[in-house]
């Protein structure tokens, strides 16, 4: 495998070993976080344009669609023509597509990769990368893709990452929500839950959040549900997937009332019930609560 020198800026819960495991595989790996923080085997930039420049690769992991296009702005005038950017970060797709324009004018290969996964996914190696982009930059990442993680989808033009992601993610908000408010029926009808999962679990009301991620305790396989609801993935995180999917069905004019139902729980859910911090399958014990109307 031939090494390349990577810029990574972003070293969060996500970042940080995501740069790591591209050092431990032998790669010169350079961060840089405004707030400081370093991973394993990463040398520490003092500053982004130390950190981009002169790289073969510079990949970004942020919090959001804004702070991207600020870093690509200030990041892109310090970056070789034919240099790789591959951003990680979850996005809107407006910024995706506006990101790799700006890298592209400057003969810089864009592609937006958003991952799923999480912090376990991104420690130890096993993200899924859905990538937007040309052929030439989805071949020339693939190689970083397959150490970072699992599995890449080449799902198309640019921006067609992060389409994919929040269309995943409204799915799983829609999906978690019914399958909490569900159970709580079940609860109040004297249906055992385990005998709801058995049923469930291999009916045609199954899916990845039931089957994979169950939201009662002590049933199905281990999920944060067994673990007080530590997340996990946080409610506030598929808060935000699922506005940046409400985002994208307003630019493109889509009917999505599922998924605007969905954006409007987990928003109540985290700014008004204290759902801030949990994992979003703390639903479950939200709908336990409630009575109806
Ligand atoms: P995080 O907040 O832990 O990390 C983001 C990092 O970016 C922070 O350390 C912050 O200091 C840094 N940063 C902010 N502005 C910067 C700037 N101008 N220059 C350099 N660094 C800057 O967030 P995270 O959990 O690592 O998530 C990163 C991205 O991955 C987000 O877009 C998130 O939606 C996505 N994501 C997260 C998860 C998860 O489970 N945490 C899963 C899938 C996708």
């Amino acid at each position: 495998m031939s090494t390349s020198k990577i810029g990574f800026i972003g070293l969060g819960n996500m970042g940080a070993p995501m740069a790591a495991n591209l050092a431990k595989a032998g790669h010169t790996v350079t961060g840089f976080d405004v707030a400081g923080t370093t991973a394993e085997g990463v040398g520490v930039a003092p500053d982004l344009q130390t950190a981009v420049t002169g790289m073969d690769v510079v990949i970004t992991m942020l919090p959001n669609g804004s702070i991207l296009r600020q870093v690509a702005a200030q990041a892109i005038p310090y970056m070789a023509a034919g240099t790789l950017f591959i951003d990680c970060s979850t996005v809107d797709v407006e910024s995706a597509k506006n990101t790799s324009e700006a890298a592209e004018n400057e003969d810089i290969l864009a592609i937006d990769a958003p991952v799923s996964g999480g912090i376990g996914g991104a420690a130890g190696g096993t993200l899924t990368f859905m990538a937007g982009g040309s052929d030439a930059a989805f071949a020339k990442a693939k190689p970083l893709f397959d150490i970072m993680g699992q599995k890449a989808v080449h799902c198309g033009a640019a921006g067609s990452g992060q389409a994919a992601k929040i269309c995943n993610n409204m799915i799983l908000g829609v999906t978690m929500i019914a399958t909490c408010e569900a159970f709580a029926l079940a609860d109040k009808l004297g249906l055992d839950r385990q005998k709801m999962f058995d049923v469930v679990s291999t009916s045609s009301g199954y899916s990845w959040s039931m089957n994979a991620y169950c939201p009662a305790p002590g049933i199905g396989p281990k999920s944060p549900a067994d673990n007080g609801y530590e997340p996990g993935f946080a409610a506030e995180l598929m808060l935000k997937d699922l506005g940046l999917s409400q985002q994208a069905a307003e630019m493109a004019n889509a009917d999505t009332p599922m998924g605007e139902l969905a954006r409007a729980l987990y928003a109540q859910f985290v700014e008004d019930e204290g759902g801030k911090g949990k994992d979003f399958s703390a639903m479950l014990p939200r709908f336990e609560g409630r009575n109806r109307g």
